[in-house]
């Protein structure tokens, strides 16, 4: 698996091993998608969601997966991960824009309205990408949630920003 050698994942490995939300639950909007691929016992992401949309169950090593139904895509199983693995995706934000969210444990915490570098898995960046929400109540325990907008044929690879450098 690449990820053990290169701490990454690559796309294409990743539908292979985990669960992801299919084309006609991501036509209806934002939902999680979980790039949870290695079977260690956790199970934070399953408590996190109050409408239990997150399944593990038992054992505890087993991988998430995301009920599609239930998922509002509400962001808050991403703050909760420690693996920092779960992304919440919405295909259909306009005609041609995605939105991608993810936790950002970095200073400066970008703003609302900023222009930034969307990166992939591996850190490279891809495309411009601009920041429409910052999620960061207490609750979230300081890991903020960024929820940045960018050009749809990117959705599937960006999962955060580049890290800018403090003023
Ligand atoms: S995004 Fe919200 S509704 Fe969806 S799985 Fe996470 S906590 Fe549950
Ligand atoms: S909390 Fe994160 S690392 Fe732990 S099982 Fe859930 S998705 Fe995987």
């Amino acid at each position: 698996m690449a990820l053990e050698n290169t701490g990454y994942l690559e796309y294409e490995e990743l539908v292979q091993i985990q669960t992801i939300p299919d084309e006609e639950r991501f036509k209806k909007g934002a939902v999680a998608v979980i790039e949870c691929v290695q079977q260690i016992p956790c199970n934070p992401c399953e408590a996190a969601c109050s409408r239990k949309a997150i399944i593990i169950g038992n054992p505890i090593t087993n991988l998430p997966i995301v009920n599609g139904d239930e998922c509002t895509g509400c962001g808050i199983c991403v703050s909760k991960c420690p693996g920092m693995a779960i992304f919440i995706v919405n295909k259909v934000h306009s005609e041609t824009k995605a939105t991608v969210a993810f936790p950002y444990e970095y200073f400066p915490i970008p703003t609302e309205g900023e222009e930034v570098k969307a990166v992939n898995r591996k850190g490279e960046v891809v495309c411009d990408g601009k920041v429409i929400k910052v999620m960061n109540p207490k609750a979230f325990d300081h890991t903020p949630v960024i929820t940045i907008e960018i050009p749809k044929e990117y959705v599937d690879q960006v999962r955060s920003i580049q890290r800018r450098r403090a003023e």
